[in-house]
């Protein structure tokens, strides 16, 4: 007999959740985390009144209605609406591609014209079967909107060309013809009311939890502590890089505190330029309609991910993907550990589909 029947790895969503339902069916779970707190890129740091997502910013949107009512069976979301505005070179730009932005762009006033618009600069690019995100692109929304709004951003964010990355990126984007500047389609949308750690915190209540804690430095230890192993880190880590390191792209978050009520008007400002070397501003108090005296705002510059860096995106193209199959194939060789999370399954997921892994992992494997 182990100590505990589960020991989990990380404690971000996708481990607060499966520690959760563990504990909820009468497991005993250690939690441990190699940050300093819990929550993962979800954490909240509270300065001056005001939720700094220290991690960038992060908005939970679903049309899922069952991962909806399970997050907000933790803490209640408020009604925030994502509407980032684009600055190329000074102009502004509503943001998703919609009738604001192709009135903005082109002057054209009615879904008609906006289409046409698309319709001819597609044709002349001649795209039939898109390969990469270029490609991708300028055949939603045609060579203008590609130029300004999503080359140099991309180029920036990734480091590495729109050609060379793949198309499903671009699409996470809405392209719409209507005048509507929500980011997102989904049906549901917020920002827990008090901050992301109140979620957290919900999940983890009543669970032991230790931070300041790396698996890898006590491996052998940890691993004959707990009956089943649920790791939700870098999976090539687990593995020990043996088929070579997968690439992440980081990102480094450069915090002012001001002292002025409002700096940008929107939580978050895009830098679509190629020279500007940041991305984003976040201005973190819109996300929760603060009212506080003075703001904070975060410059968010990305960067190649090394050893020691955060890694914040997996980087999903053939190349890495090979090499994460090699790994998938050992993770399903290996006995009673369970892989989870961004890290682990390498892939681009958002907040509600890591909710929606780790629920259906929990139906899985608690039959
Ligand atoms: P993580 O949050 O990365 O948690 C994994 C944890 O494991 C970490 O805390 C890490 O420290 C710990 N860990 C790793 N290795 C070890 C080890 N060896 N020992 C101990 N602990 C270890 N999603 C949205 O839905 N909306 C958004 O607007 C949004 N914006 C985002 C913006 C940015 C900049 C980023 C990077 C992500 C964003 N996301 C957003 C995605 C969201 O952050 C993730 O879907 C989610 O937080 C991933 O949860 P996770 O538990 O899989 O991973
Ligand atoms: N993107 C862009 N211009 C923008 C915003 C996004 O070209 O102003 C592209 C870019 O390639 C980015 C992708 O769309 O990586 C997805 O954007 P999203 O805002 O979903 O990225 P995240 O919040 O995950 O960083």
């Amino acid at each position: 007999m182990k100590e505990y029947d589960y020991l989990i790895v990380g404690a971000g969503l996708w481990g607060s959740i499966f520690a959760h339902e563990a504990n909820k069916r009468g497991k005993k779970c250690l939690v441990i985390d190699r940050r300093t707190h819990t929550g993962g890129n979800i954490y909240c740091e509270n300065v001056e009144g005001i939720n700094v997502h220290k991690y960038g910013a992060h908005i939970f949107h679903t049309n899922d209605k069952e991962i909806w009512d399970y997050v907000n069976s933790f803490v209640e979301f408020n009604r925030y609406t994502n509407s980032p505005v684009a600055n190329f070179n000074g102009e502004l730009y509503n943001l998703p591609f919609n009738m604001n932005t192709f009135y903005q762009l082109w002057k054209v006033k009615t879904p008609e014209e906006a289409k046409e618009k698309i319709r001819q600069q597609v044709e002349e690019a001649g795209i039939t079967d898109p390969e990469n995100l270029e490609e991708q692109a300028i055949s939603l929304v045609g060579t203008d909107i590609y130029q300004k709004l999503i080359k140099a951003y991309t180029e920036k964010q990734w480091g590495r060309k729109a050609t060379e990355l793949p198309a499903f990126i671009i699409k996470r984007l809405p392209v719409r013809f209507t005048f509507d500047n929500n980011y997102f389609n989904d049906r549901y949308q917020g920002i827990p009311i008090g901050g992301y750690n109140k979620l957290t915190e919900g999940l983890l209540k009543d669970i032991e939890v230790r931070t300041g804690v790396d698996f890898f430095e006590n491996r052998e230890e940890f691993t004959n502590m707990a009956e089943t192993i649920v790791y939700t880190g870098p999976i090539d880590e687990y593995f020990s890089f043996q088929f070579g390191q997968l690439e992440y792209r980081s990102l480094r978050f450069d915090n002012q505190l001001l002292d002025q009520e409002n700096y940008q008007g929107n939580a978050v400002v895009n830098y679509t330029d190629g020279e500007t070397p940041f991305t984003r501003i976040i201005e973190h108090k819109h996300f929760e309609f603060g009212t506080q005296p003075k703001t904070v705002i975060t410059h968010e510059y990305p960067q190649e991910w090394v050893k020691g860096a955060e890694p914040y995106y997996p980087v999903n193209d053939d190349k890495n993907t090979a090499v994460f199959n090699q790994y998938k194939d050992l993770a399903a060789q290996e006995e009673n550990v369970i892989f989870g999370g961004r890290l682990a399954e390498y892939r681009y997921y958002d907040m509600h589909q890591v909710v929606g892994s780790a629920l259906k992992k929990v139906k899985t494997h608690f039959i």
